[in-house]
C-alpha cells in the first residue's frame, strides 16, 4: 500500500534555477492530496505524470503567494480537463475571498463545486477523514496565520494466522471480527483467545508538512514520532536573527524540532534562493539530527514506519 510525497517545489519566495515555489503531491492508499500550491504547480504536476484529477482535497499552509498564488492555474486546468467532482480547500481564512475575487474579475465561474474551508491557527483539529486517512491541523508560528498538517493512516487490523484457521476450522465470517480483536469460541465449544489466533499489524505511517514557521516548541506535541517530517530550513544557523524577524527557521532549528519530537526522518525544503549549494544546510541538520536529507523537487520519497 503506498505513502509516498512527491516534491514539486523547495524554493522559498522566489523561484531559483531547479528550484522551484512550495507544493507536495501525497499518495496515501486510495488518497491523493496537494498540499500548498505555488506557482508552477501544475507544470510540475503535467511533467511527472500525477494524477490531479484524483486529488479531492487540496491543503494551502498561508496566503503567502509563493504557497497559493498556482491555484488559480489548478482550478481552471481541472476544469479544462473536464472535472465535475467536488473539491475542498483547506487553509487559513481568506481564501476563499482570494480565489473567488480572481475569478470575479476574469469572469469566470468554477463548472464544478468548490468548498473552503477555513481553518484556525491553534493546531490540533481534525480537518479530513475517510477509512484509511486522517488530517490534523498543526499550529505554525508566521507573519500571517498559517497551519501544518499531519496525514496519519489509520490503525491496521490484526493479521490473521492462516494456520489457525485450518486448526480451528473458522468459518470466513468471523475472520474480520477476529482480526479487529474478537476471541473465537469453536465448534466444540473452547474460546480461543484473539492473541493466539493473530499476529500484530502493520504499523500506520505518518506524514508532517511544516512550513512556513519560526522555531516552535509547541508544534512538536502535534507531529511527535510522524514517520517524515518536512520542515522548513530557508535559513542556516547564522541567519537566526533574520529567521526569527521573517518567521523562518534555520537547519539546526528544523533538525532540533525533528529531534525532539522523536520522528523517524526529516526531508528541509522552503530554501532561501541566496543559497547556490545546499549543502551547508543539510551539514548543519545533521549535525543535530542525522536522518535528515534535502527536499529535491521533482524527487518521490516513500515514507516507511
Ligand atoms: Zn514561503
Ligand atoms: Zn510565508
Amino acid at each position: 500500500m503506498k505513502f509516498e510525497l512527491t516534491i514539486l517545489g523547495t524554493s522559498a519566495a522566489v523561484p531559483y534555477h531547479d528550484r522551484w515555489l512550495a507544493g507536495q503531491f501525497l499518495h496515501i492508499q486510495d488518497s491523493y492530496f496537494l498540499i500548498d500550491c505555488g506557482e508552477g504547480t501544475q507544470f510540475r504536476i503535467k511533467e511527472l505524470g500525477l494524477k490531479i484529477s484524483k486529488v479531492n482535497q487540496i491543503f494551502i499552509s498561508h496566503l503567502h503567494g509563493d504557497h497559493c498564488f498556482g491555484l488559480f492555474g489548478v482550478l481552471t486546468s481541472m476544469a479544462i480537463n473536464g472535472r465535475t467532482n467536488a473539491l475542498t480547500i483547506f487553509s487559513p481564512a481568506g481564501l476563499q475571498e482570494m480565489v473567488e475575487g480572481v475569478f470575479k474579475s476574469t469572469y469566470y465561474q468554477s463548472p464544478f463545486p468548490i468548498h473552503f474551508f477555513a481553518v484556525d491557527t491553534e493546531g490540533g483539529r481534525l480537518l479530513f477523514e475517510n477509512q484509511q486517512v486522517s488530517v490534523f491541523s498543526v499550529p505554525l508560528a508566521h507573519r500571517i496565520p498559517t497551519i501544518g498538517f499531519v496525514f496519519k493512516e489509520k490503525p491496521f487490523p490484526l493479521n490473521m494466522r492462516p494456520d489457525k484457521i485450518e486448526e480451528f476450522s473458522i468459518p470466513f465470517t468471523a475472520i474480520k471480527n477476529i482480526k479487529l480483536g474478537a476471541d473465537f469460541t469453536s465448534p466444540d465449544g473452547r474460546l480461543i483467545s484473539n492473541k493466539e489466533l493473530t499476529l500484530p499489524p502493520k504499523k500506520a505511517r505518518s506524514f508532517a508538512y511544516c512550513s512556513d514557521t519560526s522555531y516552535l516548541e509547541s508544534l512538536i506535541t502535534h507531529i511527535k514520532a510522524v514517520s517524515l517530517l518536512y520542515h522548513e530550513a530557508t535559513f542556516d544557523h547564522k541567519m537566526a536573527d533574520h529567521a526569527a524577524v521573517t518567521g523562518h527557521s534555520t537547519a539546526h532549528q528544523a533538525a532540533t524540532i525533528a529531534q525532539k519530537a522523536k520522528v523517524k526522518k526529516l526531508i528541509i525544503g522552503h530554501f532561501s534562493s541566496r543559497y547556490t549549494n545546499l549543502s551547508i544546510l543539510l551539514e548543519e541538520a545533521k549535525e543535530v539530527f542525522e536522518n535528515t536529507v534535502l527536499g529535491v523537487d521533482k524527487e518521490t520519497y516513500v515514507v516507511d514506519i
